[in-house]
């Protein structure tokens, strides 16, 4: 309980006081509860003994309610976040994603109106060998890395999750194949030019492989979902890493190179021209797109 004279001292409260004094208890780390009363005639008011108590009481009660609920709502966005990376864990996607199946599946409306679903798996290229060359906490701020590239490519709807170890997952509501494909992209193109500094300041690239499976032409389960991206993923890493494939791309007889590293790409182009020229073989024809059936 502070007079007019020891509140205004710092003059912070002259604003919420006039001309009295008032009753200022601590409800939080941030937080008072301050109580004043208007006197007769514009003259101060004082609080009476019991009311003091009676609001100290009331001001424990709230200083406990507000924090167990800041410690509940903390402990809930724990709960869903992976701690390295801020991103969604592994847990929280699945969750998200069964919810995004589940909205697709339940309102066939939604199908029937054209609309999509997908998701992209992302894992880095060949991180084992970055851990052991360039140490295990370089290998964290890649992974950190990782997560503020996917950050920034993604739509605020969209759900960026931390998969697992170096692998990453995106889920993208009411995104079409193609629109994913530029997505997923933009992602892999953002990491291959990310400057990571190694231990001795200097920059370091890393690259990544990506798969994507879209619902319904790849199923409409976060199993099926899941299963078909992790296949793409695995068709970028046996074609050479450092590029996206779609799941639609993996059952077709030469799978559509989406991207890859312009040197390597104008190496790849010179020697298939070599190659025709010496064989004179006719140009390969481009094959129609063959869909996965819904699993
Ligand atoms: P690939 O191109 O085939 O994906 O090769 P890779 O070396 O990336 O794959 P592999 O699965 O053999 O190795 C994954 C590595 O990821 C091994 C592990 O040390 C590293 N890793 C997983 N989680 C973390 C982490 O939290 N921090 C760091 N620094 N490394 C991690
Ligand atoms: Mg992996
Ligand atoms: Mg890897």
């Amino acid at each position: 309980m502070t007079s007019r004279k020891e509140a205004t001292s710092d003059g912070a409260l002259i604003p919420l006081l006039g001309p009295r004094g008032y009753l200022a208890i601590p409800i939080a780390e941030d937080g008072l509860l301050i109580v004043t009363r208007d006197g007769r005639k514009g003259r101060p008011g004082t609080l009476r003994e019991n009311e003091v108590e009676a609001l100290d009481r009331l001001a424990h009660h709230a200083r406990l309610a507000i924090a167990n609920a800041r410690l509940h709502a903390h402990m809930s966005e724990m709960a869903i976040t992976d701690p390295l990376t801020g991103l969604a864990n592994h847990g929280e996607m699945q969750a998200r994603l069964a919810f995004e199946c589940g909205r697709l599946q339940r309102y066939a409306t939604l199908r029937a109106a054209g609309h999509h679903l997908s998701v992209i798996l992302l894992d880095i290229d060949h991180f084992k060998k970055f851990n052991d060359r360039f140490g295990h906490q370089a290998g964290d701020a890649v992974l950190k890395g990782v997560a503020a590239a996917l950050k920034g490519a993604v739509r605020s709807f969209d759900i960026a999750a931390r998969y697992g170890g170096e692998e990453f997952a995106v889920i993208l509501p009411e995104t079409t194949e193609e629109a994913a494909r530029e997505i997923a992209e933009r992602i892999r193109r953002s990491v291959s030019m990310y400057p990571f500094a190694s231990e001795d300041g200097k920059s370091v690239r890393v690259t990544a492989s990506v798969g994507i499976a879209t619902a319904p032409e790849n199923g409409s389960t976060p199993a099926a979902l899941i299963k078909q991206a992790d296949a793409a993923l695995y068709h970028s890493k046996e074609e050479g890493r450092n590029r996206v494939t779609h799941a639609l791309d993996t059952e077709r007889p030469v799978a559509r190179v989406l991207s890859m590293d312009s040197t390597r790409r104008r190496r790849e182009q010179g020697a298939a021209r070599a190659r025709a020229g010496s064989r004179r073989a006719p140009a390969r024809s481009s094959h129609p797109r063959r869909r996965t059936p819904p699993v």
